[in-house]
């Protein structure tokens, strides 16, 4: 009784550990993301994201978002969301190719998302990228599910 009790209580922390579905990254006034590459576990329903602006320079200026996407379309939809201008947070409204995206935060701002990734595959290849003006080609990364 006590030996499979024991059991129990190991195999829930080991599930605690492995379940990353909580994930944080900064920008900052230097058109940087604090990582390269975000993970987070195959079993989560979905994500919480935290985008924090680490940098002190305006939202017109130096503004960043965190938008989701397969790898294939990032170019062409940092070119669309440049043309959706401002007032979309730089994100082509109802484009089934954003999987996720935040709304645009300047110096000292943060914001949080929280999304699906049920309809995500851990054998695609995902990249993250800033759809503000100018930044999408330094600053991108990999998003994988492990
Ligand atoms: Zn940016």
């Amino acid at each position: 009784m006590f030996k499979s009790l024991l059991l129990f209580g190991s195999l829930m922390f080991s599930l605690a550990a492995s379940a990353n579905c909580e994930l944080s990254i900064s920008a900052n006034d230097a058109m940087q993301f604090s990582s390269k590459s975000l993970e987070v576990d195959k079993s989560c329903n979905s994500v919480k994201l935290t985008l924090t602006h680490t940098g002190q320079l305006p939202i017109n200026i130096m503004g960043h978002n965190w938008v989701l996407s397969a790898s294939d379309d990032v170019q062409e939809l940092a070119i669309a969301g440049m043309q959706s201008g401002v007032d979309n947070r730089y994100v082509p409204q109802n484009d089934p190719r954003v999987l996720a995206a935040t709304e645009v935060v300047g110096g000292g701002a943060s914001t949080t998302i929280e999304f699906s990734i049920e309809q995500l595959s851990a054998d695609k290849s995902y990249t993250f990228f800033c759809s503000f003006p100018g930044h999408f080609a330094v600053m991108q990364g990999d998003f994988k599910l492990i």
